[in-house]
């Protein structure tokens, strides 16, 4: 190749990355389907996962969703408990183990989530690809179809691809709004909740995007999980890997007869399988998802010319080194440690958490009134969040100072299951007990029939300076 200096330049390499031509085009993938032990695991994971995933907005414990993360009202219901906007050590708690759960599950098992769980893998893998081999047939040893697909074809599976992403988009939505009102939007229509509409198109819209046009490149170029590989793995992880011991030389069959090769008959089929477009040859790669189609690939061409199975297999670095692979390492003690401490802090601080978050604030505009019999009152709402998933009957209660009392307002209330009820409560003191000061008063909120405190708050009860008069200053 020659340059506009008068040099030559080296030609690029075929392909610059796994996607990525030498011109600049993408490379589109067209993974051949291996179905090996591995790929049938998969599919029963993959299956199971489609069900729960489907089924778990519908689930419901007591009152509430089993999950729902209600980011508008900045509350998330996680099993029957609902956390608060308040609740912000908790949740920083709840995604640190999750972050440390991620780092030991790495070191220990390579990227098993993104080949066995990770939604986009899933649905990539066992929903939208099988459609596209359903309408335009199995693409023999990789790259373009066989045959051209017809324009019907074409159609078919855009319109069916069209409505798995909307089933995908649908259930993806129940978990921010709530199968309620997501069954609510979709019953009354675009024209009776037309941001509903949109948002449910735009997610839909993006499913598309995603799972027909992006595919791989979301975990080769997006996903942050895959870019920290390098720093979550170690020699002892488990990764998928090619014994290059036994596959090299690679070379034609009948050349390992003479001794001349090894088992590698470099047939390709590990790299027109991968969905990533690698050649797991080459080593480990961050492209690699371990999804384990180059194990069942080679495997079956292991099979046919009668040799052992597992030339690529799961497997560490220090085991292809000739080491064996240790369990106990520096970061299979380290996060273990960190998260048996970061759990414990979430359980103590969870256990410290009443069941009816209890604010009490006090009313706007006059601070305390006098009245006729020389009483001094204040007027409060006392807001409750009922954090558990069964309705509660409470009764709210001034615990501090004995003198005070409720002279008017809610003093009893039903809170449904992870719901906030706001109820306005005027206290009174007597005049002559008024000690001429503000006092603190402790507000208790109790269950209406076993007496159990669910929640207390404490506010400044204001009053007149000295002694009650009609003409008291306000402090
Ligand atoms: S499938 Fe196995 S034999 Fe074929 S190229 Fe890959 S490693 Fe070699
Ligand atoms: S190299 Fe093998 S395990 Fe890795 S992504 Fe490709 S097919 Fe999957």
């Amino acid at each position: 190749m020659n340059d506009p200096l008068g040099g030559s330049l080296l030609p690029p390499e075929e392909h610059v990355l796994s996607t990525l031509e030498a011109d600049g085009r993408r490379r589109w993938l067209k993974p051949r389907l291996s179905k090996g032990s591995y790929w049938r695991k998969r599919r029963v994971v993959a299956y199971a996962l489609f069900a729960v995933w489907t089924v778990l907005p519908f689930v419901r414990i007591g009152d509430m969703p089993a999950i729902l993360l209600d980011v508008p009202a900045r509350r998330f219901t996680i099993f029957g408990f609902t956390f608060l906007p308040t609740d912000t050590v908790l949740l920083a708690l709840a995604l640190l183990g999750l972050l440390l759960g991620f780092f030991m599950l790495t070191a220990l098992f390579g990227r098993v989530w993104c080949g066995w769980a990770c939604p986009q893998t899933v649905y990539m893998e066992f929903l939208f690809r099988p459609i596209e081999r359903l309408f335009e047939g199995t693409t023999g040893r990789g790259g373009a179809p066989r045959k051209p697909v017809s324009a019907p074809r074409i159609v078919g599976k855009y319109v069916v691809s069209f409505l798995a992403c909307l089933y995908v988009a649908n259930t993806f939505l129940a978990y921010f709004v709530g199968i309620d009102r997501l069954g609510a939007w979709i019953v009354a229509g675009p024209f009776a909740h037309p941001v509903a509409f949109l948002v449910v198109a735009a997610v839909t819209g993006l499913m598309m995007f995603d799972f027909m046009y992006f595919r791989e490149q979301m975990c080769i170029l997006t996903c942050p999980y895959g870019r920290l590989q390098s720093v979550l793995l170690d020699r002892d992880s488990l990764i998928v890997a090619y014994d290059r011991k036994r596959g090299e030389p690679r070379g034609k069959a009948s050349l390992k007869v003479l001794g001349q090769a090894g088992d590698c008959v470099d047939c390709l089929r590990c790299v027109t399988t991968c969905p990533t477009g690698i050649d797991i040859r080459d080593g480990l790669q961050m492209e690699c998802i371990h999804c384990t189609q180059c194990i069942d690939a080679c495997d079956d061409v292991m099979r046919r010319l009668g040799r052992a199975p597992r030339l690529i297999r799961y497997s560490s670095q220090a085991r292809d080194e000739g080491r064996g692979r240790r369990l106990l390492r520096a970061r299979t003690v380290i996060y273990p440690v960190l998260l048996t401490g970061v759990l414990s802090a979430f359980f103590y601080v969870l256990s410290g958490k009443t069941d009816v978050q209890t604010t009490v604030l006090r009313n706007p505009g006059s601070p305390f009134t006098v009245t006729e019999a020389n009483g001094v009152r204040n007027v409060f709402q006392v807001k409750m969040v009922n954090r558990a998933a069964k309705p509660r009957t409470v009764e709210i209660r001034i615990a501090l100072p004995d003198e005070a009392r409720i002279a008017a307002g809610h003093d009893r209330v039903v809170i449904e299951g992870g719901r906030t009820i706001s109820a306005p409560v005027t206290v009174e003191f007597p005049g002559a007990a008024w000690p001429g000061h503000p006092v603190p008063v402790v507000f208790e909120v109790r269950d209406a029939s076993t007496g159990e405190v669910l929640g207390k708050d404490e506010v400044r009860f204001l009053g007149p300076v000295g002694r009650v008069s009609k003409e008291a200053k306000v402090p």
